[in-house]
C-alpha cells in the first residue's frame, strides 16, 4: 500500500487514523497515495490559525511578507524535479506541469514584486485621497484597508495543483491572513509535496499555512465573519458552499470561481489568408489540449462567421488530428490523460449532452489510439470537436471539462456577442481580429459577460500568453455562472482579502493612526533642513516652508528660449492676453516646479540621494510676470526599504503665489539614506 497523505495541522504532520482511499496515477491506474482526514480536528486548525499564524503575519509589514513570498519561491523552485515526477503522475505532460509549477512560482515572484513596490513597508493601506467633511478641514475622512484577524481557507480542484494553491496563497498572505488549503483529494499528492517543502523551509509563520488532506466535512462550520473561503470547483459544489448557514447567516465571505464557458469569436474581417485565421485555430487547438483540456479557461464555445465555418472546422480537424496522446511524460506526447477514469467519466456523459444539438466533427470520445500508454488503464481520451447546429442550447449550459470544444456560427457581430453572453458569464474571452472597429465593439459587448478578454491579431501574437493564461498582475475570476469571484490582479487580489474602512477624524489623528501626514494635520518646522535628516530621523511631517522669489519676464523668456517651449502663452503677449484663461503672458508651469526646487533645495552632499519622480502633479493657478512664489514641503510618507540601505520618502509639495493661493500640488518622491552618510 502506498503512503498515506498527511494533513499539516497545528504545528505538525497530523496521519489520519484509518488506511484512507487510494488515489490513481491518471496514465497508469497504479495507486500513488492514499488519502483520508479522519480524526483531524478541524476546529483546532483554525483557532491555530487565527491564534498563531494570524497574529504572526500581522506582526509583518507587507513588505516582510513580500520577501519571505519571495525567499519560499525560490527555495521551490530551487529543485522542481519531485514536483515534476509526481505532475505526470496527474496525466499532465512536461508542458502542462510548467504551466502548474512554473506558473506558480512565478505568480508568487509577481506578488512579492509587487508587494514591495506596490505596496508601503507597513500594515496598513491607504485608500484614495482624504475627503474634507467639513468647512475648515477641522473634520476629514480616509478610506483605509486593514488586515482581518481570520483565517482564509481555500478549496481547491483538481486541475492545478500548484498553481491553484500558490495563487490564492500568495495574494492572502500579503493580505496579512494565514490559510488553510483544502486541495482536490484527486492530486492531493502534489499540493503536500510542495506544502512539505515550504514547511521544512520554516521561511513562513507556523500557523500562517496549514493542509488539509482529505474531506473537509465541518470546516465551514468553524468559519465565522472574519473568515474567507475561496473555492474553485463545479457549479454544484460552489451552490452547496453557498447556502451553507456559516455563508447565509455568519458572514463568511465567499468567493466561487467555477464552471465557465469561455468563447473565441474569430472576426467577421478575417480570411482563410490571414495570419489571424491561423492564429485563431492554434489557440483553440491550444485551449482545447493544454492539460487535456481540463482547464478552467479553456476555449468551450468557439464562435466563427457562418460564411468560414466549413473551412474553421477543417483547419482545426487537421491540427487536431497531428495531437499525439499518451503517456504523459513521453516527451513525444502533446496530451496526456484526464485527472481520472471517473473525468473522464464526465467528460463523456457531458459531450453525449451535447450531442443534443451539436454533430462531432472530429475525434470520438470512446476510442483514442495511445502512445506508450494503456489506453484502458489510464485516462485517456480523443479530443472532441462538436459543431453546433442552429439554435442550440446545451453549449451553453453543459462543461464539458476535458478536451472539447464546440463551434458555433453567427451572421453579424450582435449575434457572436449575443452567444457569448449566452455563457451566463465567463472567466475569460476572445477575439481574433484585426479591425480595431470589430476589437471595439466585440470587447465592449463581451467585457460585461467577463472577467477577462484577450484581443489577438498579427500584432500583439508575438508576446501574447494566450486565451488560457491567467495572469498575476491581471483580474482572474468572472461574473455569473463563472462564480463572481475575483482572484489575482495584482494588489487588487490583495485587498480583496482586507477590511476597507471609511474613518472620520482630524487631519492630525488621521495622521496619528495612518502615520502618514494627512494635509491639515501638524507640521514641524526646525532649524534642520529636512534633506540633512537621515532616514531614521526623518519624522511625517517634517516640513520647510522656503523663502520667496519673484518670477520676472525674463525668467519665463529665458526657460522658453533655454528648453525650447515657446508655446505663445509664454512667448507671445498679444495671444497669450486672447486665450480665455490665461489673459497674458504666464510662466510655464514646468518653470514653476523648476524653481520651486530650488527654493526647497539644500545643495550639498547629504542622505538624500536622488529624487525619482513626481505624482499627481497639478497646475492650479497661473503665475504671472512678478508674481512671487514659496513653496512648503513636508514629509508625507516614509517607506524604509527591507533590502536596501536607504528607503523612499514622499514630500507633500504645494507652491504658493503672493497672495497665498496655491498654484501647484505634488507628491515629490526622493530616495533617502537610512543614516547619514559616514554615520
Ligand atoms: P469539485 O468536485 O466541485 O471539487 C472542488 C473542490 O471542492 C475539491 O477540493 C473537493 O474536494 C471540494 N469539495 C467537494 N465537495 C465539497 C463540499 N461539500 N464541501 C467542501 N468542499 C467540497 O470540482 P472538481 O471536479 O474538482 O473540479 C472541476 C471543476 O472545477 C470544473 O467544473 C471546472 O470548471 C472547475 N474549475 C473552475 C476553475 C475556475 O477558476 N473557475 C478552475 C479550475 C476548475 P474533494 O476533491 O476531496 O472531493
Amino acid at each position: 500500500m502506498s503512503a498515506l497523505l498527511e494533513s499539516y495541522a497545528g504545528g505538525s504532520w497530523f496521519r489520519a487514523s484509518d488506511g484512507g482511499r487510494p488515489l490513481l496515477d491518471a496514465a497508469t491506474g497504479e495507486e500513488v497515495a492514499r488519502i483520508s482526514s479522519t480524526g483531524l480536528d478541524l476546529s483546532a486548525m483554525v483557532d491555530h490559525a487565527r491564534n498563531v499564524g494570524g497574529p504572526a503575519v500581522r506582526a509583518l509589514t507587507f513588505h516582510e511578507r513580500a520577501g519571505l513570498l519571495k525567499a519560499v519561491a525560490k527555495h521551490l523552485a530551487a529543485d522542481k524535479d519531485e514536483l515534476y515526477a509526481l505532475s505526470a503522475r496527474t496525466g499532465a505532460t512536461l508542458r502542462d506541469s510548467q504551466v502548474d509549477i512554473d506558473g506558480g512560482f512565478g505568480t508568487v515572484f509577481s506578488y512579492a514584486g509587487k508587494g514591495t513596490r506596490e505596496l508601503p513597508n507597513d500594515t496598513i493601506v491607504l485608500d484614495g485621497a482624504t475627503e474634507q467633511l467639513g468647512r475648515s478641514g477641522s473634520f476629514v475622512g480616509q478610506h483605509i484597508y486593514t488586515s482581518r484577524p481570520g483565517v482564509a481557507v481555500q478549496i481547491n480542484a483538481f486541475n492545478f495543483p500548484v498553481w491553484g494553491m500558490l495563487e490564492k496563497l500568495a495574494p492572502a498572505f500579503l493580505a496579512g491572513l494565514p490559510t488553510i488549503v483544502k486541495p482536490a483529494s484527486q492530486t492531493a499528492y502534489l499540493t503536500e509535496r510542495v506544502v512539505r517543502r515550504i514547511i521544512e523551509s520554516g521561511l513562513l509563520p507556523e500557523g500562517s499555512l496549514q493542509l488539509l488532506c482529505g474531506s473537509p466535512e465541518g470546516l465551514l462550520d468553524q468559519l465565522g465573519a472574519q473568515d474567507s473561503v475561496a473555492f474553485t470547483g463545479s457549479a454544484g459544489t460552489g451552490a452547496v458552499l453557498r447556502q451553507h448557514p456559516s455563508v447565509l447567516y455568519g458572514g463568511v465571505q465567499l468567493g466561487i470561481e467555477a464552471d465557465s464557458l469561455n468563447c473565441s469569436i474569430l472576426g467577421p474581417d478575417v480570411t482563410v489568408e490571414d495570419p489571424e485565421f491561423d492564429l485563431f485555430v492554434e489557440g483553440v487547438v491550444t485551449e482545447m489540449t493544454v492539460k487535456a483540456g481540463q482547464k478552467c479557461t479553456a476555449i468551450r464555445r468557439t464562435i466563427v462567421p457562418a460564411v468560414i465555418a466549413d473551412e474553421v472546422v477543417r483547419a482545426i480537424s487537421a491540427r487536431l488530428a497531428t495531437i499525439t496522446v499518451g503517456n504523459p511524460g513521453n516527451p513525444d506526447v502533446r496530451m496526456g490523460a484526464l485527472a481520472s477514469l471517473g473525468q473522464r467519466d464526465e467528460v463523456r456523459k457531458a459531450v453525449q449532452s451535447l450531442r443534443g444539438s451539436a454533430e462531432i466533427v472530429f475525434g470520438d470520445p470512446d476510442r483514442v489510439d495511445v502512445v506508450d500508454a494503456d489506453a484502458e488503464a489510464g485516462a485517456f481520451m480523443s479530443p472532441i470537436l462538436l459543431r453546433a447546429s442552429a439554435g442550440a442550447t446545451e453549449p451553453h449550459d453543459v462543461e464539458a471539462f476535458g478536451p472539447v470544444s464546440t463551434v458555433l456560427t453567427y451572421g453579424s457581430l450582435d449575434e457572436a456577442v449575443g452567444l457569448a453572453a449566452r455563457g451566463e458569464g465567463s472567466l475569460v474571452g476572445s477575439v481574433v481580429t484585426h479591425d480595431p472597429e470589430v476589437a471595439r465593439s466585440v470587447t465592449l459587448g463581451l467585457a460585461p459577460w467577463h472577467g477577462r478578454i484577450l484581443v489577438l491579431d498579427r500584432e500583439d501574437a508575438g508576446e501574447s500568453t494566450g486565451h488560457g493564461s491567467p495572469l498575476p498582475t491581471l483580474v482572474h475570476g468572472g461574473p455569473g455562472r463563472a462564480g463572481g469571484g475575483e482572484e489575482l490582479g495584482g494588489i487588487r487580489g490583495v485587498l480583496h482579502h482586507m477590511q476597507r474602512s471609511a474613518i472620520q477624524a482630524s487631519p492630525d489623528m488621521l495622521t496619528a493612526i495612518t502615520r502618514q501626514w494627512i494635509k491639515g494635520s501638524l507640521q514641524h518646522v526646525d532649524e534642520v533642513h529636512p534633506f540633512r535628516k537621515s532616514l531614521a530621523e526623518l519624522r511625517v511631517g517634517d516640513t520647510i516652508r522656503s523663502g520667496s522669489r519673484t518670477v520676472t519676464l525674463a525668467d519665463i523668456e529665458h526657460f522658453a528660449e533655454f528648453t525650447g517651449d515657446t508655446f505663445y502663452a509664454h512667448t507671445d503677449a498679444a495671444a497669450a492676453a486672447a486665450n480665455p484663461l490665461f489673459g497674458g503672458i504666464v510662466a510655464h508651469g514646468y518653470l514653476v516646479v523648476s524653481l520651486a526646487a530650488g527654493l526647497f533645495v539644500e545643495p550639498s552632499p547629504g542622505p538624500v540621494l536622488a529624487n525619482f519622480g513626481v505624482d499627481n502633479l497639478r497646475f492650479l493657478t497661473p503665475v504671472k510676470a512678478e508674481d512671487t512664489i514659496a513653496v512648503t514641503l513636508t514629509v508625507k510618507q516614509i517607506t524604509p526599504r527591507n533590502s536596501a540601505d536607504y528607503g523612499e520618502v514622499r514630500w507633500d509639495a504645494v507652491v504658493t503665489n503672493g497672495a497665498g493661493e496655491p498654484v501647484a500640488t505634488y507628491d515629490v518622491l526622493t530616495l533617502v539614506a537610512k543614516t547619514l552618510p559616514g554615520a
